[in-house]
């Protein structure tokens, strides 16, 4: 349809006077769903409509037509056949519109006037639980905001419906953006945003806003901000979770993720229609208790996706994943994403690893039975939420009855915590067995239509069931009885949908039918009859028809009730088995790998031998990896002390791989998986900063070098003496003097004030004289050999200072124009002696100056 053509008329400009009654209705519908695109049942479809057929149209690119409305003009239209709605839903889900279905609540044939309709559910990205739309191996997380005018904290809150999982935490905007990146949620509820989504939409402004940078990168939905109101939150979380006080969710030192919560639990009430998930509880979290990452460094050591493509290949997870459930596969995501404190903690994992290592046939075995486990945890939520069905139930047996077999295995590892006790299994395999007395194996996804429940569960059911199958005999004994009494030979019994039961004779001999034979149907060569003995046998089948189905239906339900007690029992076992899978994948990563079980203990050395890239090495070509120690080492006994190491060496010679390789092995062990290396000793890492590479934000109005001095000044006013700091190119983004002044400063305030284990990668050459200043202080270099100006990359990282960096090489590597190439070596030659002769005319001077320079470099931000 041409845009001319069209009455852009918006739903909510309409006269309800003006229009059709089933225009009224769905004036009324779309009224009290304002806030989404409203897919609205008619027949095979759904329909769009107004705006909202507008906006769909142009997300999903389907076609946009118009229906006539009278006095209104030509309504907008646009429609998706009810059998593919799910692909459909999913597009639009993605890109962050909320939807409700409206559906036709009676069976339009049998509808007296208009068929009544209504919204049975609404679907947003955060809110989903149909297996259709989710991601088996991704959480899919709905967060909340809250933010308070006159504090500087804010209160997270995530819960993955799904799942169960609620989690809450009072935070710093720093620590909001590192968690945002980590728990990456599909959508998040706040106050203070600009809501975007539906362009119709009228919104009451906020005071306060969230900033761009958080606005720009998320799918926010915008809630009333008395949503967080403490009365109104605490009467809904007693209510929810039946609890007197909130303090039983550590509501007295994370008031703010509490009351963020309380508008996760109100929008879930709104979506879900009344069929709330079950959560266990709420739980706070302490976000000290891991180690901190913040979002630049989750980014730059692309632990679960790569930064350019956001692809899981080339990641830290991509290199150790080999979980074989969709639980597993969700919970290593966290573990890499949350590296632990606690040394007894680690110590725990490695210990599981260790034993798992021991025993590579029961490692086989066991490897068998998860892939078995279906995702008990995401079926355990359905169950709670009402939302399951006969099939989910046949797939929750079939991972049920796996877990004597799994306790069976976890005993041949003989270690403490992997025994897995037999209380715990009791429940859930009580229930499988139940499941298997009860629903049919090829129970249908529908509950209300029958062919779910097996014979044997209800007598009268059986009574149906037995009156149904026997109807084909009878159908043959009654066919016979015919044929014998009108003596018409080629009479046959059938029954027709729609028509029901029926006699047929054909056409040649239709006049041979006896009186009491009523026409029924008259097909091209046959006439089909009923007799008054068939009707009654018709009747009743279909009464018996309804009458099972609607008894099947009742079973059903009395088995989804019953079904609510074993929700906890399930779900610990699923919590349990996707522990045991991650581990079994740390243990089969570190042996496929070769990793080793790295000590772990509260001292503040980095000794890692002949240590390598997880991802690098498994990428590059077998035994291509050159592998390199690192020695940040405060033991003087045995070692020289060095607590920050200036790296240099030419560009493409391996220093952003070596300073990765070296965070991701911390990660590593701090995660309690083994690590690439021959030997490792870790001393517990509290935060690790990194700052590789520069990107300008122009959305936000910074440029290159702003950006690197903002991430430089938020690792010097957040590490400590237990931080890993990796800092490559520190001052590039500025002139020669500036830079080489700013690097300087900044790595002497870290050796000397924060004391932090660093590697500081550098082309300038000109900081290794600080390591003659400064003893913790260490000058390496990676090698190349050169050979008539020709370079070759050894890739060794050992003690001394590069002095070149071979930039005009690699540049020739790279094919740029030899001219270029010629006076870029003359004036190369030029500028290193006027620079040696400023650096050595300066050197007097800058022993006073540098230790003072860019001050305001170590403000808070
Ligand atoms: P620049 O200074 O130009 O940023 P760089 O010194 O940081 O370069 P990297 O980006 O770390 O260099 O490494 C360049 C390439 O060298 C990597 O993509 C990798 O393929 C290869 N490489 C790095 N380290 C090793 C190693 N230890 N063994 C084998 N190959 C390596």
């Amino acid at each position: 349809m041409e845009k001319s053509e069209l009455n852009y008329i918006k739903s909510y400009e309409v006269d309800f006077n003006q229009t059709t009654p089933m225009m009224r209705q769905f004036l009324q519908v779309k009224k009290e769903n304002s806030d989404v695109i409203l897919l609205y049942r008619m027949g095979d479809f759904y329909e769009t409509f107004f705006e909202d057929a507008i906006t769909v149209s142009q997300a999903i690119e389907i076609t946009l037509t118009s229906r006539e409305g009278g006095s209104l003009g030509r309504i907008p239209m646009a429609g998706v056949p009810a059998k593919a709605v799910d692909s459909y839903v999913a597009k639009l889900l993605e890109k962050g519109y909320k939807i409700s279905i409206c559906e036709q609540l009676e069976d339009p044939k049998l509808a007296k006037g208009l068929v009544k309709r209504d919204v049975v559910k609404t679907l947003t990205a955060g809110t989903i639980i149909e297996n259709t739309l989710l991601n088996s191996e991704k959480n899919n997380y709905l967060a909340s905001i809250y933010q308070n005018p006159k504090e500087d904290n804010f209160g997270f809150a995530y819960c993955d419906i799904s799942c169960g999982e609620f989690k809450a935490a009072t935070l710093t905007y720093e620590q909001l953006k590192s968690e945002l990146t980590r728990v990456k949620p599909v959508e998040i509820l706040a106050a203070g945003v600009k809501q975007k989504i539906l362009p119709f939409q009228i919104v009451p402004e906020e005071k306060i806003c969230l900033p761009d940078e958080l606005m720009n990168n998320y799918n926010f939905t915008k809630v009333d901000s008395r949503t967080f109101e403490k009365e109104g939150v605490e009467r809904l979380i007693k209510e929810v979770f039946k609890i007197e006080s909130l303090d039983v969710f550590g509501y007295k030192n994370n008031s703010h993720g509490i009351l963020a919560s309380g508008a996760i639990i109100e929008y879930l009430i709104k979506t879900q229609m009344g069929n709330l998930p079950d959560f266990e509880k709420i739980q706070s979290y302490d976000i000290s208790n891991y180690v901190s990452i913040d979002a630049n460094t989750r980014r730059n050591l692309e632990l679960t996706e790569t930064n350019r493509d956001k692809a899981k290949y080339g990641s830290l997870l991509w290199a150790i994943d080999k979980t074989k459930t969709n639980m597993g596969a969700r919970l290593i995501k966290k573990w890499i994403q949350q590296p632990l404190k606690d040394i007894k903690e680690i110590e725990e994992r490695q210990n599981c690893v260790e034993s798992m290592l021991k025993n590579a046939k029961a490692r086989m075995n066991l490897e068998n039975i998860l892939t078995k486990i279906s995702d008990i945890e995401r079926l355990s939520t359905k169950i709670s939420n009402n939302s399951v069905n006969g099939r989910d139930f046949l797939s929750l047996r079939n991972g049920l009855v796996n877990l004597p077999a799994l306790q069976n295995i976890l005993s041949d590892f003989s270690y403490k915590n992997l025994i897995y006790d037999e209380k715990e299994i009791k429940k859930p395999v009580e229930f499988a067995s139940i499941i298997d007395k009860t629903i049919d194996e090829d129970a249908p996804i529908t509950i209300k239509e029958g062919n779910l429940i097996k014979s044997g569960v209800n007598s009268e059911l059986d009574h149906y069931k037995d009156l149904l199958s026997g109807s084909e005999v009878w159908m043959k004994k009654f066919e016979e009885q015919e044929k014998k009494k009108t003596g018409i030979k080629f009479l046959k019994v059938g029954i027709a949908r729609g028509f029901g039961f029926y006699i047929e004779i054909s056409k040649s001999n239709a006049e041979l039918a006896p009186d009491n034979y009523i026409r029924r149907q008259t097909l091209v060569n046959a006439e089909r009859f009923v007799t008054e003995e068939l009707k009654k046998h018709e009747q009743e089948v279909m009464s018996a028809q309804a009458k099972s189905a609607d008894l099947e239906y009742k079973i059903f339900c009395d088995l989804r009730n019953y079904a609510q007690e074993f929700v906890e029992p399930i779900r610990k076992a699923a919590e349990f088995i996707s522990r045991v899978d991650v581990l079994l994948s740390f243990a089969n990563a570190s042996s496929e790998n070769n990793y080793v079980k790295p000590v772990v203990d509260s001292s503040n050395d980095l000794f890692i031998k002949n240590g390598r890239h997880a991802v690098v090495e498994k990428i590059l070509p077998l035994g291509q990896y050159i592998a390199n120690d690192l020695m940040l080492v405060s033991d003087t006994k045995n070692f020289e002390y060095t607590q920050f190491m200036i790296l240099t060496g030419p560009n493409m010679a391996g220093k952003s791989t070596y300073m990765r390789q070296n965070a991701l092995i911390v990660i590593l062990a701090q995660i309690g998986c083994f690590v690439p290396a021959d030997e490792a000793k870790i001393g517990i890492v509290d935060k690790i900063f990194t700052r590789v590479g520069a990107v300008d934000d122009l959305s936000l109005g910074q440029s290159t070098f702003m950006v690197e001095m903002n991430e430089t000044a938020n690792i010097l006013n957040y590490a400590t003496e237990k931080s890993l700091i990796l800092l490559d190119e520190i001052g590039r983004g500025t002139s020669t003097y500036d830079g080489v002044a700013i690097a300087w400063s900044v790595a002497e305030y870290i050796a000397t004030k924060i004391k932090a284990r660093t590697i500081f990668a550098t082309h300038y050459h000109e900081l290794n004289v600080m390591a003659n200043k400064i003893p913790q202080i260490k000058n390496y270099r990676i090698t190349i050999e050169e050979n008539n100006g020709e370079i070759k990359f050894l890739r060794k990282v050992i003690h001394g200072s590069a002095s070149k960096s071979y930039g005009i090489q690699v540049a020739k590597m790279a094919g740029l124009p030899i001219s270029v190439l010629q006076e870029a070596e003359k004036l190369m030659v030029k500028m290193q002696k006027d620079f040696s002769k400023d650096l050595s005319q300066n050197k007097r001077k800058q022993e006073i100056k540098v230790e003072v320079p860019q001050l305001n470099l170590f403000d808070k931000v």
